[in-house]
């Protein structure tokens, strides 16, 4: 395995500094809940240490973690959902994943659908390869599980066979899960999915038994 060149692991670390910033300045993770990776090369991935404050995340607060090998102590019990992410596609680079109010509480309205149909809104097209505000883009829900390993199969064997999904899901009252092939991306698709989950939950309220 060819060791990581300092460039990508610096842009890496910065992206998940930059990204628990964000995070955190609109409180979408509070008492220290959420956590974020970014993938160095085709083995590793950097990942937040548990119970860190995102938004004064430093380089300490960052452990590297190989793909193939068991997890390190201290890392969040839901490192495993970042890992099957990675190891199901190559083309996924980072994974944000945040405790937003929205997001916790939508996500619970809404578990019995198993999904949050998002349709109508200009928003959609920051999402990569959407291109009108008349695609239909599903957000699957699924339930909380503090088992975390048994939670990644679950979610991985529906991901792979559903269409036109999100780049992310949430879990029901817990919170959104979203990525994106580099920091920049999963950050966008991160933001733009927490507005339109609030959207699109405010429009049901209003036109109950109409949806999309
Ligand atoms: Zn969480």
């Amino acid at each position: 395995m060819n060791a990581p060149d300092s460039q990508t692991c610096f842009s890496v670390i910065d992206g998940i500094i930059e990204a628990g910033r964000f995070a955190h300045a609109r409180g979408w993770v509070p008492a220290t809940s959420g956590n974020f990776s970014a993938r160095i090369d085709a083995n590793r991935i950097a990942i937040t240490r548990t119970g860190r404050d995102k938004g004064n995340l430093t380089e300490a607060d960052i452990a590297v973690v190989d793909l193939q090998s068991p997890l390190p102590p201290g890392l969040s019990a839901e490192a495993p959902l970042h890992v099957a992410r990675y190891q199901a596609s190559a083309h996924i680079g980072a994974i944000f994943h945040i405790h937003s109010p929205a997001s916790a509480f939508v996500s619970r309205v809404h578990e019995s659908q198993h999904q949050l149909l998002l349709h109508g809104w200009e928003l959609e097209k920051a999402i990569a390869g959407v291109k009108t505000h008349e695609a239909i883009v599903l957000l699957p829900i699924f339930p909380n599980n503090q088992d975390t390993v048994t939670l990644a199969a679950s979610i991985e064997e529906r991901l792979q066979r559903t269409d036109n999904a999100a780049p992310g899901y949430l879990l029901a009252g817990h919170g959104l899960y979203a990525w994106g092939h580099d920091t920049r991306e999963a950050l966008r698709h991160i933001d733009a999915l927490e507005h339109l989950i609030a959207l699109q939950d405010r429009w049901n309220s209003k036109h109950q038994g109409i949806t999309a």
